[in-house]
């Protein structure tokens, strides 16, 4: 398998070093002049940066804005104020209604066993029902799996459901344990309500062993009000001693309790901040975050990184002075948490519109040390897209590969655009993810400023060479 793959990776170079090398002194001197721009976006980032007071004055200063929130819109206004005083050309707002979901006073839990009493850190999931008012208290069946569940079937009813399949420590990318994993969190309430369960319980997604219970979104699907309990995540710590207690003893008794709501839709905006191209103003390269982040943080490495990044990528281009030829749009979408209504809005609105998307770039992988771009993209870009390897592997960007772009930008997919994730590395990510640890504090400003730059180092290769 690998001697094919080297021996295609061979012919790829001979047939494109037979391709360039008529204009192997143009090569030369476009990548070199691509090279001194990189650098000069590079040495603008770290040394007249301005994402990290941003990203300080949004975590800080409005903090937590989870769709519908108060929050959310002070971050709108925010956003709009913000690109406004940066002069974009053009800056507005795009209406769209989003789910309305309040968490209510804080989650309680603990269970008992032989007489002993183990406090357990909670935290409701998105979108969950409350627990009756005085709570719930039940025992407890141990799954690993929606399958094991679903196998269990009737024997659920009554029980309180606890899913524990922990992240896979050997992966090294982090992101693949958490897709290994999420199921458990996303499905787990509508796979066993059907069954008469009193609630679920799900082991919070990360692999640090800890007592800090991370959030997140869960559907019902098509389940009946009555079928809808109440969904919970709790700390990695506690799911191993309850996992252990329950081993000890079956019967042991879980209680929790949680306040939560669903209220109407409520109105809100994504924010658009655009920089007419010169040569192509009706081809448009989109680059975005999301705006909205979990209540029970300050959403900065999810997603404020991801805002103040985009933002940023504008500036430093204008900085220095490279007017882009394609428009460029920053967009920070509101609502990827918890319904993704902004980034359908966005692309229905492009399409309403016959507007002609080339590429996008999302970075929704927290603000930590540059590693590659992800891409998805048709074979003719393909080679394009490898050949700046050598361009930002100074810069550490070394995994450039196909793969995801990213939520918000997923519905722009057509058979004609180029979709981008921002790959930063993965390994500490998951420790504050939908937390109430997700805090300015945990964001670095470097690895912040790296990543603003190796973003507007790929927005600047997109806009010159793609057609
Ligand atoms: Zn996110």
């Amino acid at each position: 398998m690998k001697n094919i793959f080297i021996a295609i990776s061979i012919f790829i170079a001979l047939i494109s070093c037979s391709k360039t090398k008529p204009n192997k002194q143009t090569q030369q001197t476009v990548n070199k002049q691509d090279s001194t721009i990189i650098k000069q976006l590079f040495n603008t980032s770290l040394t007249n940066g301005k994402s990290y007071e941003w990203l300080r004055d949004l975590t800080s200063n409005i903090g937590g804005r989870l769709s519908g929130s108060p929050e959310a819109q002070q971050a709108v206004e925010w956003g709009e104020k913000l690109m406004k005083n940066l002069n974009f050309d053009n800056v507005w707002l795009q209406p769209v209604m989003v789910p309305h979901w309040v968490r209510g006073k804080k989650e309680e839990a603990y269970f008992t066993s032989n007489n002993n009493k183990f406090n357990v850190p909670i935290c409701a999931l998105g979108g969950s029902v409350a627990t009756p008012k005085n709570g719930i208290l039940g025992e407890v069946i141990e799954v690993k799996s929606l399958e094991e569940a679903e196998k269990l079937g009737e024997k659920l009813k009554g029980k309180i459901v606890f899913f524990n399949r922990p992240f896979d420590a050997t992966l090294i990318e982090t992101f693949r344990a958490y897709g290994g994993c999420v199921d458990q969190r996303v499905n787990g309430a509508k796979v066993s309500g059907k069954y008469g369960v009193l609630g679920v319980i799900v082991r919070s997604m990360t692999s640090s062993i800890d007592d800090i219970p991370h959030t997140g979104t869960m559907r019902y699907g098509d389940l009946t009000d009555t079928e809808k309990v109440p969904a919970a995540a709790i700390s990695t710590k506690a799911a191993n001693l309850l996992s252990e207690k329950l081993k000890e003893n079956p019967t042991l008794k879980f209680f929790f309790k949680q306040h939560c709501k669903t209220l109407p839709d409520a109105p809100s905006y994504n924010v658009i901040g655009e920089i007419v191209g010169s040569d192509y103003p009706d081809k448009f390269i989109t680059i975005g975050g999301h705006l909205d982040s979990w209540d029970l943080g300050e959403g900065a490495h999810d997603d404020g990184a991801g805002i103040v990044q985009s933002i940023e990528v504008a500036r430093l281009l204008k900085l220095n002075n490279i007017q882009p030829k394609h428009t460029i749009r920053v967009v920070l979408f509101m609502n990827e948490e918890n319904g993704l209504r902004g980034g359908k809005k966005y692309a229905e609105e492009a399409k309403k519109n016959n507007e002609n998307h080339i590429a996008a770039l999302e970075s929704d992988s927290g603000g930590f040390t540059p590693r590659g771009f992800s891409f998805d993209t048709s074979e003719k870009n393909y080679n394009l897209f490898m050949s700046w390897k050598s361009l930002l592997a100074p810069y550490g960007l070394r995994d450039i590969k196909k793969g995801h772009g990213g939520a918000d930008i997923g519905p722009l997919k057509s058979e004609t655009i180029s979709l981008f994730g921002y790959k930063p590395d993965s390994q500490r990510y998951f420790d504050y993810h939908h937390t109430a640890i997700d805090t300015f504090d945990k964001v670095n400003k470097r690895e912040l400023e790296l990543g603003a730059a190796s973003m507007a180092s790929l927005i600047y290769l997109l806009d010159t060479y793609l057609k």
